[in-house]
């Protein structure tokens, strides 16, 4: 088996890999297991250095490995660049607090000592997503690393360049060989990898599906596991919003990275006293989007990154339609291309029983429901398996407090569009997951929490 990099603008093959057999991994995981004997006993503060280093090397070579994300899964140039300025952020945060975040914790116990020591839990296998190939690597490696644990990255087949470009970084930094190695397999490999006794956890950034098969195998070899799963965002805006300002904010909300993100607002769950004029503020702004090459500056819209997800949103959209929705812009692939665009959609008149309403949605497309009053907009918020994010847009800061009570999530925004931040915990409840990344919560998910004890006298 071969993973294939494929241009998604054009189709075209760029690169194809040989999948590593079953002796190749096993190696692999050896030499890994040797760095990261290096790697655990290094002083944290060397460990920093070198996610320093990293940094450095992702500041120097940005506008190089933008391009590589946007040839490698179709993300437009600019908002490419804002994932390596994302990733330099997470470097430097661990970089400077992680000493800090795991140093002993001491606790009083009458005359001897006690404290709480976070060591390392040894060889971490990360199996990742494409939608944002560096970032998603990047604030699980910083602070895995961190803590002194090694990096086995398995990466999505459809980015395997980003994959060796990031392990090239961490090896630049001076990261000991192995320490950060990227193995080119295949979803079906998984399995052997987390049999080895000498991989101790495993953290997926995935879909649900993928999340219940890799937590089946953590559980049948006692790994271990955090997942951080798909979502489906209600975006509500109440009757005392700013139309004009929260319109401009659900299309980026909903558009960034051409839709294809675990938190953009999918669901707008939108309150009847303005309904209209919200549903054409938004549809006009997304009309203006544009759509083309995404290595062109002025390109909002980019191509979906594979052309199966390309099916899969327009069939989505098609069963919903069948099922009475409304189209009011787009709803349909652009044609006369090879590469696997899809237009910029609006649809309204969404209903319990659509797959716009029920399913996770990664494609340019908002579904837009009109709600009577605030307890039908949190009903409707929270009628879904997922619980990543989610945002409330009004001005009634008290109303806003309430809604922080009702939402089930793993955040809520106010009046902001659901993002990431070192500085946050990031994850999600339901069927988005459980585990947490970045903050002092991410790095903690990774260590072994040691209690020591130690008497004094005989
Ligand atoms: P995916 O199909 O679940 O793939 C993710 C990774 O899992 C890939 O490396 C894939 O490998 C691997 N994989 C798939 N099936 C597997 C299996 N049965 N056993 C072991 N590994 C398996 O997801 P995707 O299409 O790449 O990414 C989109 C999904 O990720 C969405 O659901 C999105 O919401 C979610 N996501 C969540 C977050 C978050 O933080 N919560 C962030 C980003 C994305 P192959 O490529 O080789 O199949």
């Amino acid at each position: 088996m071969a993973l294939y990099s494929i241009d998604p603008s054009t189709g075209e093959t760029l690169k194809v890999f040989m999948e590593w057999d079953a002796k190749k991994i096993q190696e692999q995981v050896k030499k890994s297991s040797h760095a990261f004997d290096r790697w655990k006993n290094l002083q944290c503060s060397d460990r920093g250095k070198i996610l320093r280093n990293a940094s450095r090397i992702l500041k120097k070579n940005k506008q190089a490995y933008a391009r590589l994300i946007t040839t490698e899964m179709g993300k437009p140039v600019i908002q490419a660049q804002t994932e390596i300025d994302k990733c330099i952020w997470v470097c430097e945060y661990y970089a400077e607090h992680g000493e800090k975040l795991l140093e002993n914790e001491y606790i009083h116990t009458g005359e001897n000592t006690s404290y709480i020591r976070c060591s390392p839990l040894g060889i971490v296998l990360a199996v990742m997503p494409w939608n944002f190939p560096f970032w998603q690597v990047f604030r699980c490696a910083a602070p895995i690393l961190m803590a002194g644990n090694g990096f086995l990255l398995k990466h999505a087949s459809n980015v395997p360049q980003c994959a060796r470009a990031i392990e090239e970084v961490f090896r630049n930094a001076g990261a000991p060989s192995h320490t950060f190695q990227t193995l080119l397999i295949g979803s079906k490999s998984v399995r052997r990898v987390l049999a080895d006794n000498r991989v101790a956890a495993v953290t997926v950034t995935g879909s649900d599906t993928t999340g219940r098969c890799i937590a089946g195998l953590a559980g049948t070899y006692l790994k271990k596991v955090v997942l951080e799963l798909g979502g489906s965002d209600p975006f509500i805006v109440l009757d005392d919003a700013d139309i004009e300002y929260t319109a401009k904010q659900a299309v980026k909300a909903r558009m960034i990275n051409t839709g294809q993100s675990c938190i953009a607002a999918k669901r707008f769950i939108i309150h009847q006293k303005i309904f209209q004029e919200f549903t054409d503020c938004f549809t006009e702004k997304v009309t203006e989007l544009s759509i083309g090459d995404p290595h062109q500056r002025s390109t909002d819209i980019g191509p979906l990154a594979r052309k199966d997800l390309l099916r899969k949103i327009d069939a989505q959209v098609k069963a919903s339609v069948r099922k009475g929705a409304c189209v009011l812009v787009g709803g349909k692939p652009v044609q006369n291309t090879p590469g696997y665009y899809y237009l910029p959609t609006v649809l309204s008149n969404i209903r319990s029983g659509m797959p716009l309403y029920s399913e996770e949605t990664f494609g340019p497309v908002a579904a837009l429901m009109k709600v009577r009053d605030e307890k039908e907009a949190i009903r409707r918020a929270n009628d879904t398996a997922y619980g990543l994010g989610s945002s409330i847009w009004t001005r009634d800061v008290e109303k806003g407090k309430q809604f922080i009570k009702e939402i089930q999530a793993g955040c809520v925004f106010v009046n902001e569009i659901v993002h990431s931040d070192p500085r946050l915990p990031f994850g999600g409840i339901k069927h988005s997951g459980f585990g947490r990344e970045l903050s002092w919560y991410g790095i903690k998910e990774f260590v072994n929490i040691q209690t020591i004890y130690m008497k004094k006298h005989w």
